[in-house]
């Protein structure tokens, strides 16, 4: 249950509320809100007088809920995302390499009139062998493509000590498939304010995904992306499955933007294509998609990354798909 409290409600008043009956205290554009369990019975009696508004959600999906707010989208810099009305297409390599690898990519993605520029510089690999990424030396280099290229820049950070680190450098924090259920990074992430592109785990339901953004939302962070990128089930011809029932099911319960990444689903660059044109037909709200000027000589993810040829293929594909639709690619 969400109760949204006027704005006269003493602050002491919720704080004591809140610590006998076990809920949180939300601040969220100057509004505060108080969010129980959804399976308490709270007794609100002490503070009715400034409740303004009470909101069941009936689940714990509380302050990522429709119910809580229709969908309305947010600002990213001069962009509007998860309004309707447009889909952002996010491309870039798996990790920044090296200035020439990011400078080509970003010159090329700027010419197809791509806004958001996706790279790694802290890359959680599963073996500690793999090339683990350039770190703060890679972040440098995206600062100069971010400036040269007017680009957003979207990068990752490992854990909750690397937060602040990665948002001197980038728009839009990125929370990897492993790390979502890392509590440490989803406070910080919530704490820091800036656009987070949250991924689902692999191993994890819709339900715990949501309830993962929900850390991020309840410390006042409201600019939250929910990145189905694939989910582990028994096949192992591709490297994940992409769950776009779980698109529709997002798209149906939550009012946060909804977006698509099918290279780390599909895991091999011949069936990322087509799994976009797919999304686009869902009317998602964006796609992250890997891009390499020379794919088979990447530092990591060589398989699933598309070369500029093919990049571009898609970008008409879905532009078309998307057309059909009244929505724009950005
Ligand atoms: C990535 O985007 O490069 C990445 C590592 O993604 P994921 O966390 O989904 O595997
Ligand atoms: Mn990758």
């Amino acid at each position: 249950m969400i109760l949204e409290l006027i704005p006269e409600t003493p602050v002491e008043l919720v704080e004591k509320f809140c610590v006998t009956f076990h809920c949180r205290h939300v601040h969220i554009q100057y509004k505060h809100f108080i969010v129980s369990s959804s399976k308490s019975t709270l007794d609100f009696s002490l503070i009715s007088p400034y409740v303004k508004q009470r909101i069941n959600t009936n689940s714990d999906l509380q302050l990522a809920s429709l119910g809580f707010s229709p969908k309305t989208g947010f600002q990213i810099e001069d962009i509007t995302v998860g309004n309707g009305s447009n889909m952002f297409v996010a491309a870039g390599p798996c990790s920044v390499e090296s200035h020439e690898q990011a400078n080509e990519t970003a010159l090329f993605l700027k010419s197809q009139g791509i806004r958001f520029f996706r790279a790694g510089s802290f890359k959680p690999r599963t073996s500690p062998y793999g090339f683990q990424g350039l770190e703060e030396k890679g972040l440098e280099i995206l600062k100069t493509i971010k400036q040269e290229h007017d680009l957003l820049l979207i990068s990752e950070a490992k854990d909750a000590t690397n937060v602040d680190q990665v948002l001197k450098y980038a728009d839009v924090l990125q929370i990897g498939t492993k790390a979502m259920y890392d509590q440490g990074i989803l406070k910080a992430a919530g704490k820091s304010g800036k656009p987070v592109l949250l991924k689902r785990g692999f191993g994890s339901t819709l339900q715990e995904f949501v309830q993962a953004a929900e850390f991020i939302l309840c410390e006042g962070n409201e600019r939250v992306i929910l990145c189905e990128r694939g989910i582990r089930t028994f096949e192992t011809a591709t490297r994940f499955t992409l769950d776009l029932c779980g698109v529709e099911w997002l798209k149906a319960h939550t009012r946060l933007p909804v977006v698509v990444d099918p290279s780390h689903a599909m895991g091999y660059s011949y069936g990322v294509t087509g799994l976009s044109r797919a999304s686009a037909a869902l009317g998602v709200d964006g796609l992250l998609i890997e891009v390499h000027p020379s794919p088979y000589g990447a530092l990591s993810d060589s398989s699933q990354q598309l070369d500029f040829d093919s990049f571009k293929k898609l970008k008409a594909q879905i532009s078309s798909i998307a057309n059909t639709m009244s929505v724009s690619v950005i």
